[in-house]
Order: C-alpha cells, then structure tokens, then sequence
C-alpha cells in the first residue's frame, strides 16, 4: 500500500477531498497547513489535535484556525469531539457531540457528578478522519491549554455547518462568561414612511449585512434577529467592543447615503455575563438573567449610542479599547433588576 505515509495517512484521499475543501476555507495558509499537518503529523499528534497548539505553532489567530478546521471536518478531512474534563479525576470522558453534553455529566472512571461549563470543562478535539488513517480518537484531555467548546460554538462555521449540533431540547449547559452584543435600528419607521415598504425593506437588509460582516470580522457570531434587532455572542468582550466601535463607524458612513439621509440610527447595547446554552426553536441559543440584562442595556442607549455595561468593562482587555473615546458614565434603574444597572456611554 505505497501510497499510504509514513504516519498511516491516505494522503491521496487527503489531498482530493482538501480540494473539494478549498473553495470554503477563508484563509489560503490553512490549506497549506492542514496538507502538511497530514503529511508530517505524527500518530499520536492526529490521534488528538489541539488547535490552541496548532495556532500558536501556525501563527494564525485561534478563530482562524477553528473556522478551518470546521469546514475540513465538513469534508470528512477531520472528526469533532466533545470531551469532558472530570473535575474529580482531572482525567477525560469522550462526549461525542454536542446532544451529548448536559447540565450534569457522571464521570464514568471516578463517578465525579460534574456540572461542565462550555467555557471551562468541555474541550473540542479533532481527530484525522477514520476514513483516512487507521486512527482513533485518544480520549485524553489535554493537559495544558486546550480548545474550549465556546471558542468552536461560537462560530458562525459551527452554527451553519453543523446546525444539528445542539444541546438536546429541555437540556441547558452553563456557559461561564459570554458577552452579548444587542443592536436596535431607531427611526426605522420613519425610513419606512420615507422610502415605502420596498424602499425601507432595502435599507434593513443592507444594515444587516453591514452588521453580520463585522461581526464575524471581531469573531462574535449572530445568534438571531428579532424585527430591526440584532443578537450577537463574543467569547472575549474586547472583540464585542471593538465590533460596536467599527459598526458606529460603518454607520455614519451608511446615513450619509441620499436614499438614507439620515433617517437611520443604531443604539448598540454590550454586556457579559455567565448564562445558559440551549434549544430554542430548534437553534442553538442563549438563556439567563445575563441576556436579558444585556437587551436592558441596549435599551438605554441613545441613537447612535454604545452602552456597555460595568461588567463588561471590568475585563482587562476591555478598558484600552474605549477610554480614549468620548464617553460618559451612567446609572439607570431598570425594571426587574435590584441594582441600577450601571453604563458607560460612548457618544
Ligand atoms: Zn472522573
């Protein structure tokens, strides 16, 4: 069998269904990595992939390398693998996908009850494809730094590739820390009257696009619109911000078009929190106070308005991001929760 590698790989195979791969696969480098990752991998290295290493040793950004590997796992080049981190044994229980993580999870080496967070004690490993190399999945949990199911999740890759992927309905799953991300189109009613239907349609649509692309650009993904309203996650808050700061920018360029004159305006809310995955309406989805919170934040915003939440700006990386914009601080009470909830404006 002459045309299998050193390290077991079918590279033929490899290299035909990476072809088929390519026209998806964003960043061209990837594709150059993943044919050498088949090629010069090691058993044990493609028995357990670790993107958090691979990034590093690839000098690309984790999303990048993520998004990647997502669409070569769609291609059969990889498998997917949801793995518990036992917070009793420290060892690993494989999960397999997604319907397989719950809100309690029994180790079965040291019967541990584990209550897994998708931030914290889920990991996503990828193996070579069965099809491919005669080789399985090693189950281990990696010992350093690894994958957090949150950073695959929440791309816009999984939620399109793999829609069936989802926690099973009735099942919720803590997430740690999410930030979310509400955006609200003021004086669309106006457009609307303005331009007529048809016209006004336009302009939503286009706000939309406007608004999907920098998001995915900042790594957020869009969870679901509601009417003019946009939901958005973000695994760090500092990506959160710096996407609210380039759709303001975006925005005023957007309003100066003639149909537009003006008529339009985006209040962007921003806040983070821990909160739960789940199912909803058959898509994957969010739940808890943190959520609705983050909605209540935006609903203070002003047209034209960022306002973020004080703890989203508590996170180290987030601070830099705004404090040399023009800002001011704000407390608002709000229906439904105890404290006032605490913002600070970018105007
Ligand atoms: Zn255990």
């Amino acid at each position: 069998m002459s045309w299998l590698f050193g390290n077991g790989v079918n590279l033929a195979r490899f290299r035909a269904r990476l072809r088929l791969a390519e026209r998806e696969l964003a960043d061209d480098k990837i594709k150059i990595r993943l044919e050498e990752l088949a090629r010069a991998a090691s058993p044990d290295e493609l028995a357990h992939l670790n993107l958090v290493t691979l990034s590093k040793a690839w000098q690309r950004s984790l999303t990048d390398v993520v998004r990647g590997f997502l669409v070569a796992t769609k291609h059969k080049l990889f498998d997917l693998h949801f793995l518990l981190h036992c917070q009793g044994c420290n060892g690993g229980a494989s999960l397999g996908g997604l319907q397989n993580v719950k809100s309690k999870l029994v180790c079965p080496a040291c019967e541990h009850q584990n209550t897994p967070s998708l931030d914290h004690s889920v990991e996503i490993a990828f193996t070579i494809h069965p099809d491919l190399a005669r080789i399985t999945f090693d189950g281990k949990p990696a010992q350093e730094q690894y994958l957090r199911a949150i950073d695959v999740i929440n791309t816009e890759e999984f939620k399109n590739l793999f829609e069936r992927d989802k926690p099973l309905p009735g099942e919720h799953i803590t997430v740690g820390s999410l930030t979310f991300f509400f955006t609200d189109l003021s004086g669309s009613t106006a457009t609307y009257e303005k331009l007529g239907d048809g016209g006004a349609y336009r302009i939503v649509r286009e706000h939309f696009g406007l608004l999907f692309d920098i998001i995915k650009k900042n790594h957020g993904t869009v969870i679901k619109t509601i009417g003019d309203a946009v939901m958005a996650t973000f695994t760090h808050p500092a990506n959160a911000i710096a996407a609210s700061i380039e759709v303001k920018d975006a925005f005023k360029q957007f309003n100066k078009r003639k149909d537009i004159r003006g008529a339009a305006s985006l209040k962007v809310g921003i806040h983070t929190g821990p909160c739960l995955a789940v199912t909803l309406n058959s898509r994957l989805d969010y739940f808890g106070t943190t959520v609705n919170k983050a909605a209540r934040v935006q609903s203070i915003a002003d047209k034209d308005q960022i306002c973020i939440s004080r703890e989203t700006l508590e996170h180290p990386e987030a601070w830099p991001l705004v404090e040399r914009l023009p800002v001011f601080h704000k407390q608002v009470p709000v229906k439904g929760i105890k404290q006032p909830v605490e913002v600070t404006v970018i105007k």
